[in-house]
């Protein structure tokens, strides 16, 4: 049973060799006898999220979930088929997706897994616009941004998981959608693929405030945040009286040895009365039935894209994972351990 293991406590940025790819021959691979309540999963598809750095580190700000130990698998979000089961509520040949270990078969006592009802759209897509993504780009959009038609929008790591989905979001919503990126071919997918406005490559620019001022010469009435740092500051400074920031993730952050950087324009958050709201998904659970009423659709009738990233094997999971920090993902990233 190969898996993925965390080796040492991360500082810093991450590096490949503080993951390891390792099979362990002592994990049985059939159920308990006589024990109920146990289902042996085969993995399919795993996400790859940017806040499983967090959890790389004993402690981080803000702990939510708990630290990884060295020497076990990584745990996220992925989609596993159900191969055997002694529990009540998993047969045989049901697809579950929720937290699961990095590993290609996992044996589970008590699964907190949910059973996949929808299964004409692809099952990767329960790691990504189905997931935990598509749920962050939602309510972060739907219930934080207060975006209303013409409004000035933009979005950073636009091209990436949730990225991707705020900004047809905003679109759809009648607003005038900007969003950056890392690289040529990410802002040609924003502009041509996803419909956005216009987008440009922050890793070409000198001066972001100048930058955001050539993008939105009125200023930003609503910005999504998903990189906080230098971005945030430079947003800041553009923004118009009464905009809104939803602070969904600091990723240009994750790594850093020392404190956030600062950011000298905070006080404008007073002098132009905006309101910035953080979130996450994770406290917005109850939303996923409306969520799905209006994504399944979106999805059966082509109305909405969605770009996956995808490594093929457990053993392409440490560099895809690591990958989200240099911007190596194009769209959402995750690792098919099998197809379904
Ligand atoms: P992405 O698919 O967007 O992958 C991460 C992207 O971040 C990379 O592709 C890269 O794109 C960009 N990036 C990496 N390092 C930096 C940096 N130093 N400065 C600027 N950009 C950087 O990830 P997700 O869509 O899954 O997540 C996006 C954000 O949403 C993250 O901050 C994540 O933590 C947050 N999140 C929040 C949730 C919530 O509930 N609030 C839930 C899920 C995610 P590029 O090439 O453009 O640099």
């Amino acid at each position: 049973n190969k898996q993925v293991l965390l080796k040492n406590y991360v500082d810093g940025f991450p590096k490949e060799s503080d993951l390891e790819v390792s099979s362990d021959a002592t994990i049985s691979l059939e159920l308990p006898k006589n024990e109920s309540g146990v289902v042996l999963l085969k993995n399919l598809y795993l996400s790859c999220d940017p806040m499983m750095r967090n959890r790389m580190t004993e402690t981080y700000l803000g702990a939510y979930m708990e630290s990884f130990k060295p020497g076990s698998p990584l745990v996220g979000v992925g989609v596993s088929e159900v191969v055997e089961s002694s529990h009540p509520d998993f047969q045989k040949g049901d697809y579950v997706t929720g937290y699961i270990n990095w590993e290609e078969f996992s044996v589970v006592r008590n699964p907190q897994l949910t059973k996949i009802q929808h299964t004409d759209v692809p099952l990767s897509y329960y790691t990504g616009i189905l997931g935990m993504a598509g749920m962050t780009a939602y309510v972060g959009f739907y219930e934080i941004c207060s975006a209303k038609k013409g409004d000035y929008f933009f979005v950073s790591a636009a091209a990436g998981a949730v990225g991707q989905l705020v900004g047809q979001f905003a679109k759809r919503a009648g607003c005038y959608v900007v969003g950056s990126a890392g690289s040529k071919e990410k802002v040609d997918l924003l502009k041509n693929k996803f419909g956005f406005d216009d987008a440009f490559n922050y890793k070409e620019e000198q001066d972001l405030t100048a930058t955001l001022k050539r993008y939105f010469p009125d200023g930003i009435d609503v910005y999504f945040d998903n990189v906080g740092g230098k971005m945030l500051d430079a947003v800041l400074a553009n923004m118009r009286v009464q905009g809104r920031i939803a602070a969904c993730g600091m990723v240009s952050q994750y790594n850093s040895l020392q404190e956030p950087e600062g950011i000298y324009n905070m006080s404008l958050v007073i002098f132009k009365s905006i309101k910035i709201l953080g979130f996450t998904f994770y406290h917005y659970l109850h939303l996923y039935p409306k969520f799905y009423d209006l994504i399944l659709p979106l999805l059966r009738e082509k109305k909405i894209e969605y770009i996956e990233d995808i490594a093929e094997g457990l053993e392409k999971g440490p560099a895809a994972l690591l990958g989200l920090f240099s911007g190596k993902n194009i769209g959402k990233q995750l690792v098919a351990v099998a197809h379904d």
